[in-house]
């Protein structure tokens, strides 16, 4: 049995039609690139997995590791365990970011039967994986993404989704804006996170990223339908040769 399967999903945002008959199956263990133009609804399958406010599905079914994704709220996704990296990440400067990786982690946890993590446990994972997205401590005692660069964002990202260790990580534009040693830091994250037991979507509307993390698929989504899959070939053919011969190829 697939982790993801998306069968004829169509949803709406404010009754206009975005996403049009979308098929995908994903298993454990595999990385697929999401590609497409701008304006395609790459954004828009994201928030509906994330099963955000005002996404309206009106066809179709997901279902994630064997239960019925559209029955869960938002906060039930991510504690069985599918995580979501936004192409704007919300700040909330209130609340301190390690304060923030606790809370996650212990909510997992708690899913899974286990008790608190100890602070003296959790600061020493924290710091290692601090470390490892070649991040600053002081980082995790600013409030969460309050004033942090794009860069920074998206590193923090990839640190949460290290800790949490997710069945489906879903990255959405993940690239954008990084400089190429932000880059690779970032790619080096998520290459770490790849696994037997873990599915990753990583959504980019360039093939920069995938340069450092091969995808085993990559679709191409269109006007809120995928008009082509293939492997990673795919995506150095876009690259080459930009959308435009694909979709009239498609269509
Ligand atoms: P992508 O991520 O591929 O660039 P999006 O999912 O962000 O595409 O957008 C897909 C389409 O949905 C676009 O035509 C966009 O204008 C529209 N759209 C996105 N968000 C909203 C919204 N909140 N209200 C109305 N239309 C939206
Ligand atoms: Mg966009
Ligand atoms: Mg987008």
């Amino acid at each position: 049995m697939a982790l993801l399967e998306i069968k004829n999903l169509h949803a709406e945002i404010d009754g206009k039609e975005i996403l049009k008959g979308i098929n995908l199956s994903i298993n454990a263990g595999e990385v697929h690139a999401i590609m497409g133009p701008n304006g395609s609804g790459k954004s828009t399958l994201c928030h509906v997995l994330g099963g955000r406010d005002g996404y309206e599905v009106t066809q179709g079914t997901i279902t994630f590791d064997g239960k019925d994704l559209l029955e869960m709220e938002t906060e039930e996704r991510a504690v069985a365990g599918m995580l979501l990296g936004f192409q704007h990440p919300v700040e909330i400067p209130g609340v301190k970011n390690i304060y923030l990786l606790k809370e996650a982690l212990n909510a997992k946890r708690e899913a899974q039967g286990l008790d608190e993590i100890d602070t003296f446990t959790f600061m020493k994972q924290v710091r290692e994986l601090v470390a490892s997205m070649d991040m600053d401590d002081a980082f995790l005692h600013r409030g969460v993404n309050a004033g942090f660069s794009g860069g920074e964002k998206k590193r923090n990202e990839i640190l949460q989704m290290l800790l949490l260790e997710p069945k489906l990580a879903l990255l959405d534009e993940t690239d954008s804006g990084l400089d190429i040693d932000a880059l690779k830091v970032v790619s080096d994250g998520i290459n770490r996170m790849r696994g037997e037991e873990r599915g990753i979507i990583l959504v980019t509307h360039y093939q920069r990223l995938l340069n450092y993390v091969e995808p085993d698929f990559v679709h191409v989504l269109y006007k809120g339908k995928i008009i082509k899959s293939g492997d990673k070939t795919l995506a150095h053919r876009l690259e080459a040769e930009g959308y435009q011969e694909i979709l009239e190829e498609a269509s």
